[in-house]
């Protein structure tokens, strides 16, 4: 069996920078991060592992420093943060910043602001949460379900599939074409080039394996992408869900990575692919 690696996949700057940050912080006092750091199980443990606690919400926590993830938040959250007492470090990521301009850019120049994503995700909520008016939309019944709008600005989610993006803010101008939708690109650079990675090696790959946390969101994005080009995807989140009778007849094995998964964790997967290759060998030989 060959296995192709995507040319890009796996851990993002950003992800990386907000774990070292992390634990460069834990190791001089302790830490509460507010929210999942990253949507990755394997990350998780290993920051609790090293004293650092989780919150999911500010009343929960019990250090007098508290982290806002990768994943960033509203500057109003920010505010009720520090109101309590608390010390913030931000390890939000410098590309969902520029989608935090953008949004607040687009809502000063009067434009009703819609962002392509997911409603309850936490970086949607921060990108949204300083506005009093706006709409997201995912899907294109979102799209037929919004109010007209002299002026409608777009952004997206940083994870969101680029071409889905593109779709639907040609949907919104064709709904509107009276208005001015302005659309602003705030799909990140990672994902793009993860997503373009794994749609040329889905092509060549009889079966692709997708590695990341199951609530990852660009992990779930990768998977659908690549299901557009190979029948056979699976979502795994360790070597442990690998499983042999996936080989079956299979010359060419796919091997993406979501933005939150830690190399050691896409080396291990790929090593549990080549001992049932190895293993299927020596009962054939
Ligand atoms: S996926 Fe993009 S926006 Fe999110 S942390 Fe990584 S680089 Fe930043």
């Amino acid at each position: 069996m060959n296995i192709v690696r995507a040319t890009h996949l796996g851990m993002c700057f950003g992800v990386r920078d907000a774990i070292d940050l992390a634990l460069e912080h834990a190791g001089a006092a302790p830490l509460t991060i507010l929210g999942d750091l990253v949507h990755n199980p394997t990350v998780l443990r290993a920051l609790e592992a090293k004293g650092i606690a989780i919150a999911h919400d500010v009343a929960e926590v019990k250090t007098p420093t508290v982290m806002v993830t990768a994943h960033g938040t509203s500057g109003r959250t920010l505010a009720r943060t520090r109101a309590l007492g608390l010390t913030v470090v931000e390890a939000t990521c410098p590309l969902v910043h520029v989608a935090h301009r953008a949004v607040t850019a687009l809502a000063g120049e009067g434009y009703h602001v819609v962002i392509v994503g997911k409603r309850d995700h936490v970086e949607v909520r921060g990108l949204t949460g300083d506005l009093d008016r706006f709409d997201v939309v995912l899907e294109d019944a979102d799209v037929l379900a919004l109010e007209p709008h002299p002026r409608i600005g777009v952004a997206a989610q940083t994870t969101q599939p680029v071409e889905k993006v593109r779709h639907l803010v040609n949907l919104i101008r064709r709904r509107f074409p009276q208005s001015d939708v302005k659309f602003i690109d705030t799909v990140c650079k990672p994902t793009k080039q993860r997503q373009s990675a794994a749609i040329e090696m889905a092509r060549q790959a009889d079966v692709v394996i997708v590695v990341g946390g199951r609530s990852s969101n660009n992990t779930r994005e990768l998977v659908t992408t690549c299901g557009l080009y190979c029948s056979r995807v699976h979502h795994v989140e360790t070597d442990a869900d690998v499983r042999a009778e996936w080989f079956d007849a299979v010359e060419v094995v796919g091997l993406t990575a979501g933005t939150s998964t830690p190399d050691d964790v896409i080396d291990r997967v790929e090593a549990r692919i080549r001992l049932v290759d190895a293993e299927r060998r020596a009962a054939t030989a």
